[in-house]
């Protein structure tokens, strides 16, 4: 399990920069760079007051992720300790990113 903060404070899955998702899927097949990545769980939030009401924040996620090419990346799954997802503002999946995200 990996601890995980995310600023993507547009995703309805988004609680005071924690994630409510118990498993989130980072894309990023053929990513060299953080900005090739994403965080494919994102959903934009549809005007908030449905928002999170029955989700509650997960410190600690299952990471499945695409991007092979990360230090991290064990048989798609992530190993790091704490990860940063980040997307201020983001109104699609490909506005995030992983910045944790470091080439082998
Ligand atoms: S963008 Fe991804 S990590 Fe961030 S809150 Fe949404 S689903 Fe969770
Ligand atoms: S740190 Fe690496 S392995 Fe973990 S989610 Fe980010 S890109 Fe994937």
């Amino acid at each position: 399990m990996t601890s995980l903060k995310c600023s993507a404070t547009t995703c309805m899955h988004n609680s005071d920069h924690y994630c409510c998702k118990n498993v989130i899927s980072v894309d990023g097949s053929t990513a060299t760079a953080k900005d090739n990545t994403c965080c494919g769980s994102f959903d934009e939030s549809r005007g908030g007051s449905f928002k999170n009401s029955y989700e509650t924040p997960n410190h600690n996620l299952k990471i499945e992720c695409e991007a092979t090419n990360c230090v991290y990346n064990d048989n798609k799954l992530c190993n790091a300790d704490h990860i940063d997802i980040s997307g201020s503002g983001a109104k699609h999946a490909d506005d995030t990113e992983c910045a944790t995200f470091r080439m082998r």
